[in-house]
């Protein structure tokens, strides 16, 4: 299957193609069509199902500007660090993703090489301009965010978020305190984002303005205990660990609760996340064969990550990042805390106040005061501005022959704490739309006969099933719009009467909707339709009464419809 089969299928049939293009079109930008818009909206709805409803004890969702003050990309390293390194061609003044042409011409891993090691590695593999072969410039960074101004005011800088997760971050007080002021607390959003890729690449996978389905996971560090890993103890997960990664090695296969265990991932909320973005990806439809979940190199990752599990889909010869893991730690909340001078802090309240035992320090004031001034002084000096387990350190010390021991006490306390203060740690899974919308489209896409189908998960299927009278006669015709009609407040269903049936078919097996009804002669004889199975063509004649409770069993499995596949498209 080639990339652009798939991006030609999807210009004819609506699913996505070049924005603008009637004035050339501008790259990275794709408009969704209709039949794209259908998919999308159900991969997003699937999302929010499995993401935010299947845990909503835990997670809300909300949604906030695209428009972003400078104030917060300052607070946040935006500003500094969300670059991509470049080189210009001497000659033809080009521009190129310096990491990238580094890596297609010498075929080696340079994400994350510093500016000045990919502007060496260009000189000393003499890589030359791709486009005009002249020489290239010194590599430097390229800042990926769009900069507008908010209002009639030049000085008031505004950019267009890159990621939905700054929104996530300065609400991130209001959230709390409006729902249960209780941790873990996820806070989910769906949103547009712009980032000024160097390189849009064809098809949706490096766009310039695209959509994000993100949670920003906020949760206590030291709770580790709570993590409901137990829905997924029956998972299995693809895992290439930074280690393995740089020994060169394959992914390896983990029990979800290994990846805890064998301490893969540095906190457990990361398995979880990870693990439902498995089962996110497979009802895309994508084998979890080819998923694997690869760990960045400290040089990969984000400013604002400890740790990151990048999301991988195989697709032929390539691999693609479907979605991104990040530990963002306390990095966000703590840089806004500072910047904004809000405390943004939470108190977690113990379900049982805590008796710790508390080191203090008790001076003999009157032994002290017997002693000279200048032996007073020096000994507040040594002593005062120590810790308790400082102070222990430095009892046999001695101030005029005498020893400091003499004069004070290290001792222990027991205190009821009831609770503590602390900024929350934040795991961050992070899809983008269009990404799974190729990828669910590239993984779907079959040739047969000379003929496309694409076999699309009914889940996202941007229809469930077609209602198609065979002939152009009123009387079938007005009968299917009956069938119709009821097959539509059950389903997601589409109406069909132009073209000849063969093309009917064809189309609706272009776009992927999973079963057709005709409305034929013989059905004004004896009620009877048939229903066409997109993928094997095989055709079963019902009962119009058992229509949809046919359509019901074959959505849930039921080997109704012969398995073989058909080699007459219909
Ligand atoms: P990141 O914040 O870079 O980890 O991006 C999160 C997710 O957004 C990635 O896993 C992709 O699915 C998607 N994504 C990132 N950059 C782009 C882009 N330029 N075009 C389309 N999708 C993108």
């Amino acid at each position: 299957m080639s990339e652009e089969k798939v991006i030609e299928l999807a210009k004819r049939r609506g699913i996505f193609w070049p924005s603008y293009e009637i004035y050339g079109g501008v790259g990275g930008l794709y408009d969704i069509g209709p039949i794209g818009t259908r998919i999308k909206n159900k991969i997003v709805q699937l999302w929010r199902k499995i993401f935010v409803e299947e845990n909503s004890d835990f997670v809300v969702e909300i949604e906030t500007p695209m428009i972003t003050p400078k104030k917060v990309f300052e607070a946040s390293g935006h500003l500094e660090n969300f670059t991509d390194p470049i080189v210009e061609c001497n000659k033809c003044h080009r521009v190129f993703r310096a990491d990238h042409l580094v890596e297609e011409v010498l075929k080696i891993n340079a994400e994350g090489l510093k500016a000045e090691e990919l502007t060496n590695l260009i000189r000393e593999k003499n890589i030359k301009c791709p486009v005009c072969g002249g020489d290239l410039g010194d590599v430097r960074y390229f800042n990926l965010l769009f900069s507008t101004n908010i209002g009639p005011y030049t000085g008031s800088t505004g950019f267009l978020r890159p990621e939905t997760a700054q929104g996530m971050f300065t609400s991130f007080k209001r959230v709390y305190e409006s729902t249960r002021e209780k941790l873990p607390l996820g806070i989910a959003q769906v949103g547009r984002v712009a980032r000024n890729e160097i390189s849009p690449r064809q098809g949706l996978i490096r766009m310039r303005e695209f959509t994000i389905m993100e949670i920003e996971f906020f949760m206590d560090p030291e709770d580790t205990e709570n993590v409901p890993l137990d829905k997924f103890s029956e998972d299995k997960i693809n895992v290439l660990p930074a280690e393995a990664k740089i020994k060169g090695e394959k992914p390896s296969t983990f029990k979800v609760k290994e990846l805890v265990d064998e301490k893969i991932v540095i906190n457990p909320w990361m398995a979880y996340w990870m693990a439902t973005a498995n089962k996110f990806v497979r009802k895309l439809g994508v084998p979890l064969e080819r998923v694997y979940f690869e760990e960045k190199l400290p040089s990969e990752r984000a400013h604002y990550s400890s740790q990151t599990f990048d999301q991988m889909v195989i697709v032929g010869e390539d691999k693609v990042e479907i979605s991104g893991h990040a530990y963002r730690g306390d990095y966000d909340l703590s840089r806004h805390s500072k910047s904004s001078g809000q405390d943004l802090s939470v108190f977690k309240k113990y379900d049982q106040p805590k008796i710790i035992k508390k080191k203090i320090v008790i001076i003999n004031k009157d032994k002290l005061n017997k002693e000279s001034k200048d032996f007073v002084k020096e000994f507040m000096k040594r002593v005062s501005s120590l810790k308790p387990e400082e102070v222990e350190k430095i009892l046999n010390e001695k101030i005029d022959g005498k020893e400091i021991k003499e004069y004070v006490t290290v001792t222990e306390r027991e205190e009821k704490e009831s609770g503590k203060r602390f900024i929350p740690h934040v795991v961050e899974p992070s899809f983008g739309v269009e990404r799974c919308l190729y990828i669910s489209v590239l993984n779907a896409y079959r040739e047969k006969k000379d003929r496309i189908v694409l076999s699309l998960p009914r889940e996202i299927a941007p229809y469930e099933v077609a209602v198609f009278p065979l002939l152009e006669r009123d009387e079938l015709i007005s009968r299917a719009r009956e069938i119709y009609s009821k097959v539509k407040e059950k389903f997601d269903a589409i109406f069909d009467d132009s073209g000849s049936i063969g093309k009917r078919y064809a189309r609706a097996d272009e776009i992927g909707i999973p079963y057709a009804i005709t409305v034929d002669p013989q059905t004004l004889q004896d009620n009877t339709v048939t229903i066409r199975d997109r993928d094997t063509w095989n055709q079963i004649r019902v009962k119009e009464e058992e229509l949809i409770n046919t359509l019901e069993k074959l959505f849930s499995g039921e080997e109704i419809i012969p398995k073989g596949s058909s080699n007459e498209p219909g």
